[in-house]
């Protein structure tokens, strides 16, 4: 059965070295009850222990079944273990945190055998050995005699053929010991049973063969064997926990310390906490950012107009003084800081090559009139879509609105028009313009318009006077051609024809309805069109169009006079009057609505690749409001995010070594239960995935806690930020961050932890079982 051929076992500590075994060769019946005798330090645990593959011994063959055992594998000896051999202690050796009936079928758990065969050869192995009726207590709520025959059962649980006995009854009084060692006996009836003792009577009372063991060497053998030479018939089923079973394993562990556990994960989860509450506040900052950003850049797009005074406040004074008794004629500064942009027909082309992924809305403004007239209360009037004071106003003034800051009344048009005016404004009655000859009526979020607007379109309203939506939606006005406006005089003159009901009827006129009121969604929305009447560009780019060719246009650029007051001009007067009758083409302003603050860049570094090695009075200057904003708030959120992460990345690395020092120290605490588990078969990688599994619990327990707290603290968060700062939700943990940070923290944890687990496992299975 089983053969030991010079076995030898040495220690060595230090200088000296121990001879536990000393050339030890024996061999064993297939069924006997032999007892080791032998005073302390003789070697007798070293013997057991090596036969039952706890310890492997330095030189010699150990023969089991036939099979040398000079070519193990780790696998092999577990499985040997696991499969032939019972061990039972003298301390009991109890895993504390599982129940009676689990520390019975932890064997059969590590050979995987099913549940329910596991459960009734357990509660078989228990009632053999007198426990029936004590079954479902817990480990600590029993007796020494109790506890041992718990080691009984589990060590007879999966029928082994050896049963290794390592002073059993050491530790318990003489009745219960008598007891325990009648149970032994019987079982010795049908299996190899060697018992390691240091009490001759009790070897004498129950062995039938005693083995006399001093400094490592057989003194005497009482019932000598020689065994015979056998085939190998070793055949073993190689053991195996899965990580299920690890994980109860490990979370009864974890049960056991509830307190120590929650504290553990609270402490660990204070990184993940930290990263949580700093990505919700830069995800919400962040968004505030962007629809500041998007707002900043409604109300401010880049402008480019036919004339711009750069802001040049920064440069320094260099004229010289004058001649002495002499003075010196200088150009005004605003002069000098004056520009004329050259549209041309080629910059133009520039524009509108310009990448539709950047700005999806360029608008241009006209200088050119529009000849509006409407009929109120059966007359026919001049009207305009201007908000200026008619007074002093003139109807060119829309284009210059959007130079001032004001807003403009221009919106693109085309095929972002519906968008554009969906961003900014809700329709409070009618519809949002689909044609170029649909207009709106501009409101702020009070509803209030401009009273000139109103006043110049015909109506008759007093300050602060409140109008019905339907007097104004629906309203219709007619646009006249030049040459159905104005008549030609003999002088070769011009003037407006009279305003007569045929005027109005006449069949070349365009039709021009006030199909809605929008209303501004919020503060900033307001400024991007303003209050008043508001048109397509496409409308201006009709009227000119269609007026470009009249008469009056022909005459104008022909004449050196205004050819409706005969009066002179000079060459700049004279091109604006061409313009202004819609004779130019050219836009008096373009504006251009980027996407995004980082689409500005882009479109700006367009504008000034335009520019590149063109002379001064060739460049054209764009004016960019929204530039300062930019620089200042884009780069900053993110060097905040990036710092406040990098503590709390610290705080996780802190929480990491924090863990792995933990699984360490219930790699110290546990090393007991290590030796039992080996003892019982379980391979290393079975012993490093108990400890894997206690920290994947940690880790998820403290990542799922981390979350949680995180968000909880959006609450809070959002009160005081919503008190100082007036800002609602800004701090918003996004779920996929949540999860992802479960993650790590699980990730993290366990690599903390796996290095304390890989040394777990590394442990030698009998000096485990050795540590108290
Ligand atoms: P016994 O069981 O007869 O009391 P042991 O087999 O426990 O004897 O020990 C035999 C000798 O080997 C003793 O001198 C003991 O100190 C020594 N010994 C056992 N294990 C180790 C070890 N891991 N390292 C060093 N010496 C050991």
């Amino acid at each position: 059965m089983l053969e030991l051929k010079h076995i030898k076992k040495y220690y060595q500590v230090g200088d000296s070295t121990t001879k536990a075994l000393d050339d030890v060769s024996v061999s064993f019946r297939q069924r006997e009850f032999v007892a080791i005798l032998g005073p302390s330090g003789s070697g007798k645990t070293t013997m057991l222990n090596g036969i039952g593959g706890l310890d492997v011994y330095d030189s010699g063959d150990l023969i089991i079944k036939g099979k040398s055992t000079k070519d193990f594998k780790a696998s092999d000896w577990d499985a040997y273990r696991n499969n032939s051999v019972g061990f039972i202690f003298q301390s009991y050796n109890i895993i504390g945190h599982l129940s009676i009936l689990n520390n019975v079928e932890m064997g059969m758990t590590l050979s995987g055998v099913g549940n329910a065969e596991k459960k009734a050869k357990a509660i078989k192995a228990l009632e053999r050995v007198g426990l029936g009726p004590h079954m479902n207590k817990r480990p600590n709520q029993l007796s020494g005699g109790q506890m041992q025959r718990v080691a009984i059962a589990r060590a007879i649980a999966n029928d082994p053929e050896i049963l290794l006995c390592d002073e059993p009854t050491g530790a318990l009084d003489t009745e219960t010991s008598v007891q325990i060692m009648d149970l032994i006996k019987e079982l010795s009836a049908e299996r190899l049973v060697i018992m390691v003792t240091h009490n001759p009577e009790l070897a004498q009372q129950y062995a039938n063969r005693i083995i006399n063991f001093a400094d490592g060497k057989i003194q005497h053998d009482s019932n000598p064997y020689e065994e015979v030479a056998a085939d190998d018939n070793f055949a073993l089923k190689k053991t195996k926990m899965t990580f299920w079973t690890a994980l109860k394993l490990s979370f009864t562990n974890i049960k056991t310390k509830k307190g120590r556990t929650a504290l553990t994960a609270f402490a660990s989860s204070i990184g993940i906490i930290g990263i949580a509450v700093v990505l919700s506040l830069s995800n919400g900052f962040q968004k505030q950012i962007d629809k500041t950003q998007s707002n900043t850049l409604a109300q401010m797009p880049i402008t480019i107009s036919q004339t711009v005074t750069s802001q040049s406040t920064g440069t320094k004074d260099t004229t010289k003084t004058a001649k002495t008794g002499q003075i010196k004629a200088k150009t005004s500064q605003s002069d000098q800081a004056t520009h004329t942009n050259k549209l041309t027909k080629s910059y133009l082309t520039y524009i509108k090559n310009l990448d539709p992924k950047l700005s999806k809305n360029v608008t241009y403004t006209y200088s050119t009139g529009m000849n509006l007239i409407r009929k109120v209360d059966g007359k026919v009037k001049t009207v305009s879509f201007s908000n200026q004071n008619s007074k002093n106003g003139n109807s060119a003034s829309a284009a210059m609105a959007s130079m001032t800051g004001v807003g403009t009344s221009v919106y693109p048009g085309g095929s972002q028009q519906q968008s554009f005016l969906k961003k900014h404004y809700t329709v409070i009655n009618g519809s949002l313009p689909t044609k170029a000859n649909e207009v709106v009526l501009i409101t702020d979020r009070k509803r209030n318009t401009n009273i000139n607007a109103l006043k110049n379109l015909g109506f008759d309203v007093k300050s602060n006077q409140n109008l019905s939506y339907a007097k104004v939606v629906g309203t219709t006005i007619k646009l006249v051609n030049n040459n159905d406006y104005y008549q030609s005089l003999p002088t070769g003159n011009y003037l407006p024809n009279k305003l007569t009901t045929s005027l109005y009827q006449n069949s070349d006129n365009q039709t021009i309805k006030v199909v809605g009121i929008l209303k501004a969604k919020n503060k900033d929305s307001e400024n991007v069109l303003a209050t008043g009447i508001a048109y397509s560009d496409q409308l201006s780019k009709n009227v000119i169009s269609a007026n470009k060719n009249s008469k009056i246009v022909k005459a104008q650029k022909k004449s050196d006079s205004n050819v409706m007051t005969g009066a002179k001009v000079d060459s700049d007067t004279k091109t604006s009057l061409v313009s202004y009758l819609g004779g130019s083409t050219t836009p008096a302003s373009i504006l251009i609505y980027p996407n995004s603050f980082k689409n500005k860049d882009k479109v700006l570094k367009y504008l000034d690749k335009y520019n590149k090695g063109k002379s001064k009075a060739n460049k054209v200057i764009y004016t960019d409001l929204a530039g300062t904003v930019s620089t200042l708030t884009g780069g900053l959120m993110d060097a905040i995010t990036y710092v406040l992460v990098a503590f709390a990345g610290i705080s996780l690395v802190t929480s990491m070594i924090m863990i792995a020092i933990i699984t360490y120290t219930s790699v110290l605490e546990r090393t007991k239960e290590i030796g039992i588990l080996k003892a019982l078969g379980a391979r290393k990688k079975d012993i490093t995935r108990v400890f894997d599994a206690e920290t994947t619990i940690l880790g998820v327990a403290s990542g799922c806690l981390g979350v949680l707290i995180a968000w909880g603290l959006t609450f809070p968060a959002n009160a005081i930020l919503s008190n100082i700062t007036g800002l609602n939700n800004v701090a918003q943990l996004n779920p996929v961050h949540g999860l992802i940070l479960i993650i790590i923290s699980t990730v993290l944890t366990v690599l903390g932890g796996h290095v304390p687990a890989r040394m777990a496992a590394k442990k030698d299975a009998a000096t485990a079982l050795r540590s108290e």
